[in-house]
């Protein structure tokens, strides 16, 4: 199958949705529906219903427009198995579970931390990866439910993606994620540079969405806990360690 497009859109104040379609299509995927005016809008925008809903995680800025889009397009929800906060699935699916919508084959890939239920979904065939509240922008979802150890394992399962891999997130935070990045990380020259460019998207309007993997290999200082940098920033060899104290400085930042 050919790569779909995606449509990013604004939800709420900072959210994210997405609208996956293969091009010609008259249906498509969304992502995360929380603003039910808004998902209308790109579903309108382009001629289309939605077939399908996909759903990371249970907070209500994620699933808000779920039950109202399914009652309209009769949409088959997608979830988690073992998140029984969300609106009821359809289906629901699992770690490492492979299954289609439209030809296109996404992978179930489970990222505890944020919620201890949180997924992410990975298009395989062209390394797209929706990755919900787990990874943002220079960034990471805040701790709520999961621990370090395991919040950190779940970042080490998205590094171990092509590093080609586009990435959608949940939210526009970049901004406020660089600032903190900077503050542990400031002499890094590509974390500077994507400041200059987030800011730049800022000016212009426009959203910091997609990454790729390999800028946030570079510049997202919570997946760099085991680099040799961090080692000697913290004194310490452990990156559950560092990943601790890193995100617990940022929630307080
Ligand atoms: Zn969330």
């Amino acid at each position: 199958m050919g790569i779909p497009n995606i449509y990013l859109f604004p939800q709420l104040s900072d959210n994210y949705g997405y609208f996956i379609k293969n091009p010609h299509a008259t249906e498509g995927v969304l992502v995360d529906p929380s603003d039910y005016d808004m998902c209308l809008k790109i579903l309108e925008l382009n001629d289309s219903i939605a077939s399908h809903i996909l759903i990371t995680h249970h907070h209500e800025d994620h699933v808000a427009a779920v039950d109202k889009i399914k009652s309209k397009f009769n949409s088959i929800i997608i979830g988690y198995s073992q998140d029984n906060q969300i609106p009821k699935p359809d289906q629901t699916v699992d770690e490492g579970q492979i299954f289609e919508i439209h030809g296109q084959k996404y992978e179930v890939i489970h990222t505890p931390g944020h919620t201890l239920q949180h997924i992410n979904y990975f298009i395989k065939e062209h390394n797209i990866l929706f990755s919900g509240d787990t990874l943002f922008n220079a960034g990471c979802g805040r701790m709520f439910e999961g621990d370090p150890k395991m919040f950190w394992e779940s970042l080490l399962k998205i590094k171990s993606l092509p590093l080609d891999t586009k990435i959608y997130c949940g939210h526009e935070y970049t901004l406020s994620n660089i600032k903190f990045a900077l503050s542990i990380d400031p002499d890094n020259q590509n974390l500077k540079k994507l400041a200059d460019w987030a800011n730049q998207q800022e000016d212009e309007h426009r959203p910091t969405i997609p990454t790729t993997l390999k800028d946030q290999t570079l510049c997202n200082p919570f997946l760099r806990c085991d680099s040799e940098y961090f080692y000697s920033y913290y004194d310490s060899k452990d990156p559950e360690e560092i990943f601790a104290k890193m995100r617990s400085a940022k929630d307080n930042f």
